[in-house]
């Protein structure tokens, strides 16, 4: 049997007929970039995030980087963030030219440890950002408390978080604005890269959305140095397509990762904490093992992809090395890292082919 990591193209095939129609209604408008269906799509999103301001842009890392600016961060300036995390995070900080700060992460969640981001936080501090890693929202309430005592504004990075919630509360809507990625592999995905900055500040909203297009309210008027960071016309409508079914989506992702749980019993591994509220969206489904590549490469061998998120802490990273400021060891970041490997998970993925992936892995487990 073969299993993918990832299957976009069933995905893009079941829901082809819509696709086409919703690229044929572009082609027809001749709006291609902004335009009609990018702010239909921003209404759309922002409601289905239990009715909050959307500006789409260009990738997740845009919607990081608006924001920062948005919010004047620059040179001299400190945001504390993670290491555990898309390389994007702490890149988007860079771009700025303030200085990230990385914390370690919490144990059970391999989210943002409160604690940890206590002690980082200095007189240069402007923002904290925490990461909903695989999509398991951060501890948000810890987080805005001890960011709110030191008046520092929390940006979060929900680009693994789509549909992600606490009770009746998404992820985007705890901190002052949050960023999201519509790269194809995401939970929502374009057809190609797109991003959204999503707020209840509507001036921090207007200001990003100057940012994001030329830093313009009218053409060829440019009040602040902005950027090309635009929507197109195309994604804005296949990503109006695509989120009529991520609820749908969402809901298979939680009700496999269920049936991964079968694991919680075999010695040898570590199945990602168990989220009582189900608000978690299963980015991605990672285990801890103790050799997560030779494991890897034996599921291989069986046809059975899979991935590691993230297999080199970004502060150990060669391109961010020297550039980003850890505080202490970020040990149990480094262990995670070590030790963690993502499994297929997707709405796509049938219930053979993950009873196949769940045999073999007790099968190898059970052989070590
Ligand atoms: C994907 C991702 C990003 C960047 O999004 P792009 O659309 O690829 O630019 C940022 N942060 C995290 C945690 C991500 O997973």
């Amino acid at each position: 049997m073969n299993v993918p990591y990832l299957d976009i193209s069933t995905q893009t095939r079941l829901i082809r007929p819509a696709l086409d129609q919703a690229i044929g209604d572009v082609l027809d408008s001749g709006s291609f970039v902004l335009g009609p269906h990018v702010t239909a799509f921003e209404h759309e999103f922002g409601s289905a995030l239990g009715g909050i301001g959307a500006v789409a842009c260009n990738s997740g890392t845009s919607a990081l980087h608006l924001i920062l600016k948005a919010l004047g961060i620059g040179p001299g300036d400190e945001v504390v963030t993670v290491s555990m995390t898309f390389a994007a995070t702490v890149a988007a900080v860079l771009y700025t030219g303030a200085t990230p700060v990385v914390v370690d992460i919490d144990p059970d969640s391999w989210t943002m440890d409160p604690e940890q981001l206590r002690g980082a936080i200095s007189a240069k501090t402007r923002a904290v950002i925490p990461v909903h890693l695989h999509g398991r929202i951060a501890d948000m309430a810890s987080i805005c408390d001890i960011a709110d005592a030191a008046g520092v504004p929390v940006i979060e990075d929900a680009a693994q978080a789509h549909l992600a919630h606490r009770g009746d509360q998404y992820a985007g809507s705890f901190g002052l604005a949050a960023a999201f990625s519509f790269y194809p592999g995401k939970n929502l995905g374009a057809l190609g890269e797109g991003g959204a900055v999503v707020s209840r500040d509507a001036q921090l909203l207007k200001d990003v959305a100057r940012l994001r297009d030329w830093g313009t309210d009218y053409k060829y008027d440019h009040q602040t140095l902005g950027f090309n960071y635009r929507m197109d016309g195309i994604q804005g409508a296949v990503l109006s397509v695509k989120l009529g079914f991520l609820s749908e989506w969402t809901h298979e992702r939680v009700r496999k990762a269920i049936v991964y749980e079968d694991l919680r019993s075999k010695p040898g591994l570590s199945l990602p904490m168990l989220d009582t509220t189900g608000g978690h969206s299963y980015h991605v489904y990672s285990i801890l093992v103790r050799d997560p590549e030779r494991l890897g490469e034996e599921l291989a061998r069986l046809g059975i992809s899979t991935g590691r998120h993230y297999p080199v802490p970004v502060h150990l990273q060669q391109a961010y090395r020297g550039a980003v400021q850890p505080i202490g060891d970020l040990r149990r970041t480094v262990e995670f890292a070590r030790s963690c490997l993502s499994l297929p998970l997707y709405p796509e993925l049938s219930d053979p082919q993950q009873e196949y992936v769940i045999k073999q892995l007790d099968h190898l487990l059970g052989a070590q």
